[in-house]
This record gives C-alpha cells, structure tokens and sequence, in this order.
C-alpha cells in the first residue's frame, strides 16, 4: 500500500499481525547499543540498562549481549535479568520498598550492588546480611535537590520527593554504613529524574558530586564507586529524524565535569533511552467519530497498553500507515477504555483517516509494555520483532 508517507517502519509486515500490538526494530536496538559502547570507549564507565523501561526478554537478552549490566527495582526483575544473562556482579537494585524476600535473593545472588535509599533499609539489609553470612555490596543513593526540569511524576532528585538520603543526613548514614559489619560501602549513588533533554541538570550534578568527594577525601573517606543514575530524555516529536539519543553529548557532560578519582569506576543506569524509539505500538482504527465539530479516532489499543499520555500527559508522535490521502484532518486519537485519561493524542493531524487504518503510535519502546495492564479484562500487548 502506497503512501506519501516518510516512515522506517515495515508495513506490509506490519500489516499481516492482529492489533494492538509492540513492533521492536532490533536493528536499531544494536545500533543504540554501538552508539553507547563508541561513546564511552577507553573510559573506566560502566552502563547499567534499567529494565523497568521494558523488560522483554528478547530486549534484556539483546542488551545484555553487548555487555551492560542492570539496574533492577524488583525480585521479579532481577529473577528475569538473571534468565536474560546478566552476570548478577553487573547488577545494581534500587528502589525505596526492597522487601526481605527480595534482599535475600539479592544476597544469595551476590549482586554488585545495593542502592540504599534510608536508614532503616540499611539496617536490615545487614541485619539479612548477618543472618546469611553475606556482606552486602551497597551506594547510598543521595538526594542531591537538584531540579531536572521535567514532569513532576518523573522528577526524582528534589528535596519534596520520597527518593535518597538528603544531604544533611549524608554523613551519619555514610558513618552507620561503615561502623556495620556486614555492609561494604561502595559509593554514591544519585539518579535525578528521566526524559531529560537539557544537560544543566547533569552538570549541577557533577558538581556536587565533586564538592562531596572533596568534603569526604578530607575526611579521609574514599569511594569506589560514583553511579549518576538514568534520565536521558530522547526525540518523541520526531523519531525519524533522531532514532538515537545523542550520548556523545551525554557522556560528554560526566567527562568534562566530574572528577573521577584514580580507581573510581563511574556507573549509569540507562533506561528510556536505550529502548524508546526502537518500539513502536500498531493499533488499527476501530471508528472515526464526529461530535460537535470534533472528529475522535478510536483505535483498538488503549491506555492498558501504553499508560505514558494519560499519566504523564506524554506526546507520541502518531502515524496513519495506509491512509492513501493527500487531504488531512484534525483528530484526538483515543482508546476503548472506560477513562477519559485514555487519550493518545489531542489535535493529531493525520491523513484522512477511516475504519480499519493501521496507526502507529511511535517511540513506545519505554515504558510502554512494561507498564502494560489488563484493566477492563483486556489482554496484554504482544511483542513482534524486527528480528
Ligand atoms: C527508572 C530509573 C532509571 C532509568 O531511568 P531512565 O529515565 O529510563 O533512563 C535509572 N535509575 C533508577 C534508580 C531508576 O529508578
């Protein structure tokens, strides 16, 4: 089917699959993976992929395979990231709620490294720690209060939000963590939002960072450890033209700004930007609907399958693969779901647009599955491969 429009997507294959579903271009998921490895070449960087921004296996089995380790926020995550082939060593966990079950697997696995968010997490995790017979490998994660200018529901490095040690509490929990026999203090940890586009906020932090490690070295406390967390943002306005983030500038910002100590390995724990803009959702246009001067396109995909829009008020650039017209018109592009939220897109415009269309709703490769659910009985996305 001929159609004026610039699209890298396959779509006669496309075509051929019962919607709503998730197309990954794994090709363009290595080629991701290349541009990382190339920007941080010769550096002492290591990348952690954080599989909450999806955790297909087929994806973590891709990324692990070029070498990244992983950035877990649950026991299920890192049960699927062991199955995928990440060494535990290259596994960080993080999140505020670690239940005992789930530091147990962590220690039992030797994980690399435990990102404590607050005191009485670090208690029981060297209480677990004595009980096994382990130590545990652990950063204090710091709430560095910087802004990351980006949406409030992902902004997590301020001091309002429920994230990290604060600054003032930094050194007694540093002191506590040191005094604990089975707690081996690695380093910093910091990680202050994601969909961050505008590099000021990186460099705030690195120069925070710096002012830490030089108040720390004159306390004669050294760390092997700096891990700077996730959040670089990628283009949801126009996929085609930046498929790739742009990490050169990324890491750029970590080279020109942070002093490194000798020894001190840096980490990262990229998420959105590895997998974004290899997803896309493929949905098929139910009805086109006119109500009071306004047309609604209602697809066969919903919120249940790609929430970011009605939690986060996200843009996704929205694509009609088989409308032939040249003519276009002004839609809102909404799901089947009973929630007014399940809105993809107000005044889309798209090429006259008809029932059986098929629509793709791009850069979903983040977020998008991951948070899938089956909220009025639906089913779960499924995922076809490129590959
Ligand atoms: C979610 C998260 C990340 C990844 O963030 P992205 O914006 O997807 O890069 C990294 N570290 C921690 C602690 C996280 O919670």
């Amino acid at each position: 089917m001929e159609t004026g429009l610039n699209t890298n997507l396959p779509i006669s294959r496309l075509l051929k699959q019962s919607t709503p579903f998730y197309y990954y271009d794994i090709e363009l998921l290595h080629s991701t993976l290349q541009a990382i490895k190339q920007a941080v070449s010769g550096m002492p960087y290591h990348i952690h992929y954080a599989v909450k921004a999806n955790g297909n296996s087929h994806i973590m089995e891709e990324v692990f395979k070029a070498g990244l380790g992983a950035d877990l926020v649950s026991g299920g995550e890192i049960k699927a990231a062991l199955a995928a082939g990440c060494p535990a060593q290259a596994m960080t966990y993080s999140g505020v709620g670690k239940a005992d079950w789930e530091i147990r697997l962590s220690l039992e696995n030797e994980i690399g490294c435990f990102n404590v968010e607050s005191i009485p997490e670090l208690q029981v995790i060297n209480q677990i720690a004595l009980e096994m017979d382990k130590v545990a490998h652990v950063a204090i994660r710091v709430n560095p209060d910087i802004d990351a200018h980006t949406h409030r529901y992902i902004t997590t490095g301020t001091a309002d939000n429920k994230f990290g040690i604060s600054l003032e509490d930094l050194s007694s929990v540093i002191d506590m963590a040191q005094s604990m026999p089975h707690i081996h203090l690695r380093g910093l940890h910091f990680h202050i939002g994601s969909q961050i586009t505008d590099m000021q906020p990186y460099v705030m932090l690195c120069e925070t960072i710096n002012r830490l490690q030089d108040e720390y070295a004159q306390r004669g406390i050294a760390f092997e450890l700096i891990n700077v967390g996730g959040g670089l943002g990628v283009d949801y306005t126009d996929p085609e033209q930046h498929p790739i983030a742009d990490f050169e500038r990324y890491f750029n910002v970590f080279k020109h700004h942070l002093n490194l100590r000798p020894c001190q390995t840096l980490h990262f724990e990229l998420g959105r930007s590895i997998v974004a803009q290899c997803g896309s959702l493929l949905s098929r246009v139910l009805y086109v609907k006119e109500s009071r001067g306004k047309r609604f396109v209602i697809l066969d995909a919903g919120m249940t399958d790609l929430i970011r829009p009605a939690l986060y008020q996200a843009v996704h650039q929205m694509q009609n693969l088989t409308s032939a017209h040249l003519e276009t018109a002004t839609y809102d592009i909404v799901g089947p779901v009973c929630e007014s939220s399940d809105t993809f897109a107000h005044n889309s415009i798209l090429p006259l647009t008809q029932r059986g269309d098929l629509i793709a709703i791009r850069t979903a490769g983040a977020y998008g599955q991951s948070m899938s659910s089956t909220y009025n009985m639906r089913a779960l996305p499924p995922a076809v491969f490129s590959d």
